[in-house]
Formats: structure tokens, C-alpha cells, sequence
């Protein structure tokens, strides 16, 4: 992963742009990134493509994510999302909607995606520490505020 850095005007914190190179893994390569650089909070956006990805659907019925695997190569037409914590180790929470050969799209909760010729995120930290609690009644850690 590539990264460069500059200072925001408005919040006066850096922003984080990045490049994933073909090969690498996007949640667990940004997770890797904002534990190195203590980032406990962050919104993030993408674009780029994939050669394979796995999308999810989280059930609320039986608490559970249905994963879908996708063969590419796919466009990221969109990846958002953000960091957190859980338990202090630091998390990811991305969504993306991928574009095949016919410009169909398939859209979910990103669980793991292989980048094919590029990614581009631009990771915005933010001035808190994002925090996530799990809820009993929803099955998930969500974010504690
Ligand atoms: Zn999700």
C-alpha cells in the first residue's frame, strides 16, 4: 500500500489518500493501515476494481451474515464505509457496489475483496475514537454513541 498524507483546512486533521496494489486484500489492509498510523476512527471512500470480492447480507431473522462470492473482474463503482473499534482491536465497516462486464451491479457489505488493477481510498480520520458495542437484539456491534 502507498500513501500520502496532507492537512484539512476544516478540521485540521490529515487526510489519508491510498493506493492498493494489485493482490492486496482491502479490509484487512486498511484495518493494518489505521492500526499502524492509531487511527480508532475514520470515514472512507474507494474506488477501483477487484478481481474477486466477497459481498454479505446480514440477516436480521437469524443474526447472520449470507455471504456471496463474486469472480471478476469487478469495478468498485463505490466502496464507503468506516473504522472503528470493538473490544479496543481496531475494525472495519465497508460496503461496496461492484460493476461486472455488463455494467450490472452487485451491492453489499464488503467481507473481503482482492484488488485487480488498482484501489483508491481516501481514509479521513476522524477526532474521536469511533467505538462499536454489540447489541443483543441486533446481532452486530454497533457504534456507541
Ligand atoms: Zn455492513
Amino acid at each position: 500500500m502507498c500513501e500520502e498524507n496532507h492537512a484539512d483546512d476544516h478540521h485540521g486533521s490529515e487526510i489519508y489518500i491510498l493506493r492498493l496494489d494489485k493482490g492486496e486484500e482491502i479490509v484487512s489492509s486498511l484495518v493494518e493501515f489505521c492500526k499502524e498510523n492509531e487511527i480508532l476512527g475514520a470515514w472512507v471512500q474507494g474506488i477501483g476494481a477487484v478481481e474477486s470480492a466477497t459481498l454479505a447480507l446480514y440477516d436480521l431473522g437469524n443474526k447472520e451474515y449470507h455471504n456471496k462470492d463474486l469472480d471478476g473482474p469487478l469495478e468498485i463503482a463505490n466502496l464507503v464505509g468506516n473504522i472503528g473499534t470493538h473490544k479496543g482491536e481496531v475494525t472495519a465497516h465497508l460496503h461496496a457496489t461492484l460493476g461486472d462486464k455488463d455494467m450490472k451491479a452487485y451491492a453489499g457489505h464488503l467481507s473481503k475483496a482482492i484488488v485487480a488493477a488498482t484501489c483508491e481510498i481516501r481514509l479521513e480520520p476522524l477526532d474521536i475514537e469511533l467505538k462499536r458495542k454489540h447489541n443483543k437484539e441486533i446481532g452486530l456491534n454497533l457504534i456507541n454513541i
